[in-house]
């Protein structure tokens, strides 16, 4: 085959248009072209703004990253391809072998491995503590404490977080304290002004809202650390590709209609599920009978969030019974998209957990954790309530 003179690789000419685009465009290219050596030396020297090899930056990461910025009240953090990603930036870009952690001891799963499975083989050591008891978190400190990582609300019995208290003890020890601030978003908290260090995202969840993209952010107030924690997310590979980043940026023109809309149905299926013959249990820090609804509504102003917890009054076979009677809300581990997921903690994310663990937190056969979409709230509330009614025939 003879390659037509007229059609060269490469030498596309992008169509110029004297109107702009109102959409981001969507930027795949992996390698950018320079002008000159002394060009490239501009930009690797911070003279001149540019893009060179997408791992180390492209322009739909940063569009993403700057909007989020903004959302946090922050500049320079990071997007990564994961909210693990997120993770991972933080703990192998700050930590060292002899550094020691205090973390959540309901935290995500993953995040909960990477303290136990991971971080030790390099020899940085972990204790975990209840974060709603400021002084089991103090007394875990160590004279090696480098960082402390918690989550705003724990997962799956929503449990807030004594951050007030958190924030002061990481100042008065002088330790690194970084919030992964996932479940509440930047309209209910805004950890770096709230006094902490980093904050983390999982993007994938509630700010990209769709469960179309998977991606992470971090940041850190100090530019040193962020600069730290960039330069660690470059060399391992932990980049986004641009179009998660395209459809991450897309869902957050609507993410304020989308929380404000999924935090009302939440209220009112919480209300609607605690009336109801069956149900044990309801767990939603927006109602006054949640262990810390006070601190809830002090810190998050006034936001119960997206998610609800409760529990059957039987147990795995009411739990099965009430997955069948609902086959139009997903039943699938994640949380924070546009409709409503159930999630069954003893069978998925808390199934590693003893029972006798899983009994101690709270987390029964019959415990469901509900994220709450943006549905119309009579028609859940009806959805669930004839899953419910399911569960005790
Ligand atoms: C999902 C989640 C993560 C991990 O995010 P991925 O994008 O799935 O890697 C971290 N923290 C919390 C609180 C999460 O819910």
């Amino acid at each position: 085959m003879t390659r037509n003179s007229q059609d060269p690789i490469r030498r596309t000419v992008f169509p110029a248009s004297s109107s702009r685009a109102v959409a981001s465009p969507i930027m795949p290219s992996v390698v950018y072209a320079s002008d000159t050596p002394d060009a490239l030396d501009d930009q690797y020297e911070g003279r001149a703004k540019g893009y060179t090899y997408s791992r180390e930056g492209h322009p739909n990461a940063e569009a993403l990253a700057r909007r989020i910025d903004a959302m946090e009240g922050t500049q320079g953090g990071l997007v990564v391809s994961s909210g693990m990603a997120a993770v991972s930036a933080m703990v192998f870009g700050l930590l060292a072998s002899g550094d020691h952690v205090v973390a959540g001891n309901q935290l995500y799963g993953r995040s909960l491995r990477m303290l136990a499975d991971q971080l030790p083989r390099l020899g940085i050591e972990s204790t975990l503590a209840d974060p709603t008891d400021a002084a089991a978190m103090e007394a875990a400190i160590t004279d090696r404490t480098k960082l402390i990582l918690v989550e705003t609300v724990s997962n799956p019995t929503l449990r807030i977080a004594d951050m007030k208290a958190i924030v002061a003890l990481a100042r008065k020890h002088g330790i690194l304290l970084a919030v992964d601030n996932t479940f509440t978003t930047p309209l209910a908290y805004k950890a770096l002004e709230q006094g902490a260090d980093i904050v983390i995202h999982s993007i994938t969840k509630l700010l990209a809202g769709h469960s179309d993209a998977m991606l992470g952010y971090v940041c850190a107030r100090d530019p040193a650390l962020q600069g730290a924690m960039i330069d660690t997310a470059v060399t391992l590979g932990l980049t986004p590709s641009p179009f998660d980043c395209w459809l991450a940026e897309r869902g957050l023109f609507t993410f304020e209609l989308r929380y404000q809309r999924a935090c009302e149905n939440a209220r009112a299926l919480a209300d609607c599920l605690a009336d109801l013959p069956g149900v044990a249990q309801v767990l939603y820090p927006g109602r006054a009978d949640h262990p810390d609804h006070a601190r809830a509504m002090a810190l998050f102003g006034g936001q119960g969030g997206n998610m609800v917890s409760f529990a059957l009054t039987g147990g795995r076979e009411a739990a099965n019974r009430l997955v069948a009677a609902a086959p139009d809300l997903p039943f699938a581990p994640t949380l924070g998209d546009v409709a409503t997921t159930l999630s069954h903690p003893p069978s998925s994310s808390h199934r590693a957990l003893s029972a006798e663990r899983r009994e101690a937190l709270g987390i029964t056969e019959g415990f469901f954790r509900v994220s709450v979409g943006i549905e119309d709230a009579d028609q859940l509330c009806q959805e669930l309530s004839q899953a419910v009614a399911a569960t005790t025939d």
